[in-house]
């Protein structure tokens, strides 16, 4: 079989080396083109990259030249994935798509957009139907697909299975780790021995970006589900694992026991259809008392599959505490994944 062949931009930078890593083994994806900021256009990628990957980095990356994010270099390609900075994102991935480029991103820009997909494979597969309102209206010559905000990612998750019960109010505390800024993005001295009880943007996103993933594509749109949320982000000490401490109010009853029986039975299009990068189990229900954490559970299944525990009932609501790899189930593996079944159901 032909491999996609795929070009990554942003490919140096801590998401783009962790799917760096994630592609150079797969079965039938072959990452050719990387690209990074303007003034290492040309270089080898094993002189343009700092590897914080901790692993050795891949033989078939090393050689490869940075090329720009211009649509001519990347005309060649089936796919470009992106893993740009938020804030150049918008001009560079719309310049692609009206070129007739196919682009899975990471970025912010455009995930709220009523006509893109915004993607989180066991969530809303389905939501890729939305590419073909996205061709007749847009009239853009190739096709944009997002992935959501790396806590909305891990938090959306046990939500999908709990919502038959209507989810009504949702109380959320995040935990994010320090890799979730990027690799540059706070210094030592800021984030060691402290917490800061904000991160700009977050609190607005996860119950956004959420509802969206979380609604119905009913003929071409999307009907959001909406519910209550108060949400507050703080930035941990850990250096990877987003952790939300989530206190859900129902309009119907709900049970924890079956509350851990729906969600560590939840399986999805990605798991039905063997994809490689799906989890086997995408939501473990942890029983210890003190899990789940960072440290122990974050790498389970690679980092796709997200970690459930201390679920119980309290005051007539439902409290638990999840925990997901940013960097894998919050963005590189979580793209690798959209593009896997978007081949699989043809987009691609
Ligand atoms: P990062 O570590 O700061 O990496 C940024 C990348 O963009 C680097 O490869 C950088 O190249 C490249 N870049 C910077 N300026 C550029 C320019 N002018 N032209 C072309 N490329 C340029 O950021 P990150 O954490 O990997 O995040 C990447 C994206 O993923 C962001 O949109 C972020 O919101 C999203 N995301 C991140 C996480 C997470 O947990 N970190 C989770 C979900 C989504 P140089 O090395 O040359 O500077």
């Amino acid at each position: 079989m032909d491999k996609l062949r795929v070009s990554l931009l942003g490919a140096t930078g801590i998401v783009g080396q962790k799917m760096v890593r994630l592609l150079s083994s797969h079965p039938f994806i072959e990452l050719t083109k990387v690209s990074a900021s303007p003034s290492k256009i040309g270089k080898r990628y094993i002189e343009a990259v700092k590897w914080i990957e901790g692993y050795e980095m891949p033989d078939a990356v090393k050689d490869l030249r940075i090329v720009s994010t211009e649509p001519e270099d990347h005309k060649d390609v089936d796919v470009v994935l992106s893993a740009l900075p938020n804030e150049l994102a918008e001009g560079i991935e719309l310049k692609m798509v009206r070129e007739g480029i196919t682009v899975i991103s990471n970025a912010s820009p455009f995930r709220m957009d009523p006509e893109v997909p915004l993607i989180n494979p066991e969530v809303n597969w389905e939501h890729l139907r939305l590419l073909e309102t996205q061709r007749q209206k847009r009239g853009w010559k190739g096709l944009l697909v997002k992935n959501p905000n790396c806590t909305a990612a891990i938090m959306s998750m046990p939500l999908k299975p709990l919502l038959k019960y209507h989810l009504d109010n949702m109380i959320l505390t995040t935990l994010q780790s320090v890799s979730g800024a990027g690799y540059n993005g706070l210094g030592f001295m800021s984030i060691t021995n402290n917490i800061i009880p904000f991160i700009k943007g977050e609190e607005e996103k996860i119950p956004k970006e959420s509802g969206k993933m979380l609604g119905t594509l009913i003929g071409d749109s999307i009907k959001n589900v909406e519910f209550r949320a108060a949400v507050t982000s703080t930035r941990v000490p850990v250096k990877v694992g987003h952790t939300g401490v989530m206190y859900l109010f129902f309009n119907s009853p709900v049970d924890a026991e079956e509350v851990k029986r729906e969600l560590s039975s939840f399986k999805s299009l990605p798991q039905e259809r063997n994809l490689p990068t799906a989890p086997k189990t995408p939501i473990r229900v942890l029983e210890g008392e003190d899990r789940p954490q960072p440290e122990l559970d974050v790498r389970a299944e690679g980092g796709m599959a997200i970690s459930v525990g201390r679920i119980r009932n309290e005051n007539g609501g439902l409290r638990m505490v999840v925990l997901g790899d940013n960097l894998v189930r919050g963005a590189a593996g979580i793209t690798i994944l959209t593009l896997e079944v978007m081949k699989e159901l043809g987009y691609i």
